[in-house]
Order: structure tokens, then sequence, then C-alpha cells
């Protein structure tokens, strides 16, 4: 048992609008315990409408479609739905009269091309649209040789689509398929390796089809495995999934550094609360996205504050960095990063001075990409580390910055 969920519209096609109806009912349903197998966008041709409705239909016992209800010539559902099924439409007057009084109360006069809001095809039934004038389409689709398909056509306007579906659809959906599992999910966050040295790792659990399934999603370099199990009840797929969770955390060790929804600074702020510890920070290659993330997760006891640097000259005047040592070792240094975390440790006041050091220019043409260092003072000692400038260039900054953030996850905790 699966779904199919169709967008349709010209402004999704083009790139114009995102198709977020697409990403929130297929969250839907998986709440429900469908699986969406197919997510199809098509734009507003008649022809290539029917035959997605067509295949639609073919492949799936569940089809939900958005978009298209509205009464101009470029709203095509309607005819589309009736040409993939053979069947003709016809005028519902209970929801013409919908339609007409919306408009009276809005004090306007219903224009004519209203009418095919109010035309279903043959065997459907409309679905109610409380705020807008586009009533939905409830329609069951024989097809040879197994069960009917149940299809729904839901407008395009995001807040009618999720009023309609908690209103209709949700309820449709359960009763028609009464002996679903439900889907739950557990997320393990990871840092400190790449995905395929991080799958390397796990004994064969990101294989297709096994159950739980186990999913590897990257994002700006923290890797999120996720645990998905079905079963009768949410209790069963949370029982069904804590042997693989076991085994992931035991595979996996500190690399596995939270849960959830947890980024490497909640759990860095958990650690120093725990510790009742207090942290400053320095940064340069990063541009104050270090410290804008502790801002958001650590109060004004363990967060106190830091500085952003940009370039020699500030690191001196306001880093407390040595003239010489950026002259003799240059911004891009150990010596450097060394001098900035003991230097923002003691200016603050802090237990902790975490540091991201210059980045270096890359050469295009060196066999070896250049190294950065970030460095962590604590009372007793400064720990260094020297890291390769490697990588997209988007996720650089965000990925120096959590590299700090895991140094000083991993002094926490005494690793
Ligand atoms: P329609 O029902 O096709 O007339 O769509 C009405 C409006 O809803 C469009 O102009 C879009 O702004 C919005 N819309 C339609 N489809 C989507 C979608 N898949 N995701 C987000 N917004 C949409
Ligand atoms: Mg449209």
């Amino acid at each position: 048992m699966h779904a199919e969920i169709i967008a349709i519209g010209d402004e999704l096609t083009s790139g114009q609008r995102l198709d977020t109806n697409s990403q929130w009912l297929a969250v839907a349903l998986g709440e429900l315990g469908i699986g969406v197998l197919y997510h199809t966008t098509v734009g507003d041709d008649m022809a290539a409408n029917v035959e997605v409705f067509r295949t639609a239909i073919k492949r799936a016992d569940l089809v939900v479609a958005t978009g298209g209800l509205g009464p101009t010539a470029d709203d095509l559902t309607r005819p589309a739905i009736a040409e993939a099924v053979g069947v003709e439409l016809y005028e519902d007057a209970a929801s013409l009269a919908h339609i007409r009084k919306l408009f009276t109360s809005r004090g306007r006069t219903m224009p004519q091309q209203n009418v095919v809001q109010a035309m279903f095809p043959v065997g459907s039934r409309p679905i109610p649209n409380p705020h807008g004038t586009a009533p939905g389409i409830q329609l069951e689709v024989a097809r040879s040789g197994g069960a009917p398909s149940l299809l729904f056509a839901l407008p395009g306007v995001p807040a009618e689509m999720k009023e309609m579906w908690h209103a209709t659809l949700a309820g449709e959906i359960a009763r028609h398929f009464p002996n679903r599992q439900i889907i739950r999910q557990r997320r393990i966050k990871c840092f400190g390796v790449g995905e395929s040295k991080l799958e390397a790792m796990l004994p064969d659990l990101i294989r297709r089809g096994r159950e739980p399934s186990v999913g590897i999603t990257v994002h700006q370099a923290t890797i999120t495995l996720r645990v998905m199990a079905s079963g009768p009840t949410e209790q069963a797929c949370y029982e069904a999934m804590e042997p693989t969770l076991q085994t992931i955390r035991e595979s996996l060790g500190t690399l596995a550094f939270g849960e959830e929804d947890d980024e490497l600074e909640h759990v860095v702020a958990r650690l120093l609360a725990e510790k009742n510890r207090t942290l400053a920070t320095c940064e340069w290659g990063t541009g104050g996205l270090l410290a804008h993330w502790l801002h958001e997760a650590l109060d004004e006891r363990a967060y106190l504050g830091g500085s952003v640097i940009r370039s020699p000259q500030a690191a001196i005047l306001g880093a407390g960095v040595a003239g010489e040592t950026i002259d003799q070792h240059g911004p891009v240094s150990e010596s450097i990063a060394r001098e900035l975390g003991a230097s923002i440790r003691t200016r603050l006041g802090a237990h902790y001075g975490l540091v991201v050091g210059a980045f270096p220019e890359v050469d295009p043409d060196a066999d070896e990409p250049p190294s950065f260092f970030l460095a962590l003072a604590t009372p007793e000692i400064i720990h260094i580390k020297s890291s390769p400038f490697a990588g997209h260039p988007e996720i650089l900054k965000a990925r120096a910055a959590k590299q700090a953030l895991n140094l000083l996850r991993l002094t926490l905790i005494g690793r």
C-alpha cells in the first residue's frame, strides 16, 4: 500500500514557486502510516495532466493532488480527472450554492466562470472548502485486477489544502485503509567523518529492505541517521527500533553527538551547564557564525561572548595577539590560534576560550589542500587541531564552526 502525490501548476514546474504542498502532504501521510512512493509535478497542460492521473491511479492505492482547481482557463484538474477515468462532469447544486454564497458574503456577484468550480467528475464527491471557492474532489477509481485507487484533489492554496486535509481527508483515509501500520522514526546525529566512512562503520545497516530501515543524509557536514520502523502502535515501532539504535550508538561511539533535533551547540550547552563552565570565542575564518549559534543555544551565564576578527590588524588591536607572532608565523598558524585562545579566555574570564583561526588562500593547482587551525584554551592547556581546508565553499564556514564545537564537546566529555 503506497501513495502518490501530484502537484499541479506552471508556477511549480517553472521554478517560480516552491512546491511546499507535496512536502506537507508527505509528512501528513507518513503520520497516518502511509508511505509515499511517488511525487509528481506537472504543469498546466491538459494532455500531461490526463497522463499523470492515469499513471498515478494505476500505480498508487491512494492519490492526493493539489492545484488546478481554480476558475481560470489554466485550471484543468477537474476535466483532466474526468478524462483520465473516462467520465463526464456534472454540476453539483450544493457546491454551486456555497460558491455563490461566498461571493455574496464578500459583497460581490459570482462571475459566470466560477460555475466550473461546481463541476465534478461523475461518481466523485465534493470535499467542502469552507474558506475558499474551490471544493475538492474525492473519487474511487476501479482498477482491473485489484482494489480501487482512492483519489483526492485539493486546491493549491496551502491554507485551504491543510484545512481540508484535517477536516476531511485524514478521516476518510484512515477509514478507507483501516489496517495500516503506522511509521515512526528516530534520528541520530553524527559529526566528525564523511558519510561513506561513517556508513562503513555500521554493520550493513543501510541495506535496502531492512526493517527497521536506516537512512543516511548529510547537511553541512552533520550526518543524520534516520531509523524508521512500522508497526501497529507507536510503542511497537519504538521497541522495534531499539536494537538498531543500540547497534548504531555502539558502532559510532563519540561520533554520535545527539539525537532528534540536536545540533552540536545544544549538546555543548548541556555539557557546559552540567559542569557549570563558561565559554568565550574568537573567530577569524567563520565571521561570527560560531558566536551566532552559541548565542541562540546558550544563555549569558554559559556563553559570555567573544570577538570576530578579519585582519592581522584586528587580531593585534582587538584580540590580544602580538605583532611579532603574526610577522613570524602568518595569520594561518598554530601560534596565532593559540594566542587568540589564551587571550579571549583571560580577557573574558571564561573557563574555555574557543577559536576558529584564519582561513588559508586556496591554490587550485596544489596537490594537497592547505590547513587551518582551531584552538581550545582551558585552565590547564591549550588544545590545537589542524584541519584540511577543503570541500564546497558553501559549507566551509559551517563545517569549521562545527569542528570547533566538536573539539569543545570532546574535551568536555573527556576524549
Ligand atoms: P491553484 O489551486 O492551482 O489555483 O493554486 C493556487 C495557488 O496556490 C497558486 O497560485 C500557488 O501560489 C499556490 N500553490 C499551488 N500549488 C502549490 C504547491 N504545490 N505548493 C505551494 N503552493 C502552491
Ligand atoms: Mg494553478
